[in-house]
């Protein structure tokens, strides 16, 4: 079963297999629309299916259908080994190197089960037996969709499904906008509504749920934060545990911050740097063909799509700013040629 061969994949499934599906550390919209709507799909068939995430995400997402139904690797370590253990099939949604898994990585290389790989980031690892990888496609949710269209599914959608894959889609295009939004984007956004889902009511679950601390947060990080280099059209900003505990942080209040100094006019790149425990998480975001995943690979251990990626940094969040403005002049000529 290599690469994607349907006819395979449906023999696997005649054959009643556990399945599990899985995503990334750190979930965003696009990991857990995919995975609700795989696993509603697949429930709806009558098959054994479970959802396992490596660890929390943020509560902007808890709305989801089905949302209760998934389990928490962190936190529930043997409830989690038992269903990776026992499945024929683990789905591997919105990643494609089982390292980005983290906390659950060790458990998932050593199942036995088959693996099925259904992602959009660059340059996937070759440990899938059957992999549906495009690159080029704004979102996961999206080839989720592609996929219950190859498998004859698409009569199994519901608006819950619909819900789920439209979250994907809205998350991982900054509500349409990125260049990776494509004509097929917006004729699945269609015939989502068209199944009789209220899309401004996904968009009000997603995004009309701040709590006051968070904007306060969001106000502090641009005020006082944000370091605009033009000679390098790049913009960073950074929060400490202290700063963070300071606006009662939790899980997901930074999301999105990160794209507030790319809306600068003139800059093609910025980098957000939060300390947790003991390391830096950092995100970057770039405009037109500047390669932010290469950057991000080369220096802070990290990866993801050339708009949109992210790292990590061991040590202090001084350090981390330090070793990003040190390698920038690597970088000069294209974020110049980006602008
Ligand atoms: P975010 O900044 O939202 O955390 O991540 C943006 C994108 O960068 C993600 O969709 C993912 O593709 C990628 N990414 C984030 N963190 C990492 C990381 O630590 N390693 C790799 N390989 N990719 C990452
Ligand atoms: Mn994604």
């Amino acid at each position: 079963m290599k690469n994607h061969d349907y006819k395979e994949l449906k023999a696997e499934l005649i054959k009643d297999p556990a399945i599990v599906i899985t995503t990334h550390r750190g979930p965003d919209g696009d990991a857990m629309g995919s995975s609700l709507a795989l696993y509603q799909v697949l429930k709806a068939q009558g098959h054994r299916v479970s959802v396992v995430v490596p660890n929390s995400y943020a509560k902007f997402l808890h709305w989801l259908p089905c949302n209760k139904d998934v389990i928490e690797f962190e936190g529930n370590e043997e409830k989690s080994q038992v269903l990776i253990d026992a499945a024929n099939l683990i789905f591997c949604l919105d990643f494609n190197d089982l390292r980005r898994t983290d906390m659950m990585c060790t458990a998932l290389e050593g199942a036995t089960a088959k693996y099925i790989m259904i992602d959009h980031h660059q340059e996937p690892r070759d440990f899938a037996h059957f992999t549906y990888s495009v690159p080029t496609v704004c979102s996961t949710a999206q080839l989720i969709y592609e996929f219950i269209e190859q498998m004859g599914w698409k009569n199994f959608l519901t608006v819950d499904i619909a819900k789920c894959i439209y979250t994907g889609l809205v998350t991982d295009t900054g509500s349409f906008r990125f260049s990776s939004v494509d004509k097929r984007t917006h004729e699945i956004a269609a015939s989502l509504i068209g199944l009789g889902m209220e899309q401004a009511e996904v968009h009000q679950k997603l995004f009309d749920n701040n709590k006051a601390s968070r904007l306060k947060l969001l106000g502090y990080c641009l005020n006082e934060k944000m370091e605009v280099m033009p000679e390098y059209h790049t913009a960073i900003m950074s929060l400490s545990r202290e700063e963070l505990d300071r606006f009662n942080f939790v899980k997901g209040d930074t999301e999105g911050f990160v794209n507030y100094a790319l809306s600068i006019d003139g800059v093609v790149l910025t980098a957000f740097f939060v300390k947790y425990e003991d390391k830096v998480k950092i995100s970057f975001r770039s405009l037109n063909n500047f390669r932010a995943n290469l950057l991000s690979k080369k220096y802070f251990c990290g990866g993801g799509h050339i708009n949109a990626s992210g790292g990590m940094y061991e040590g202090s969040l001084a350090d981390a700013i330090a070793l990003f403005k040190k390698v920038l002049p690597e970088y000069k000529q294209e974020l110049l040629e980006n602008c």
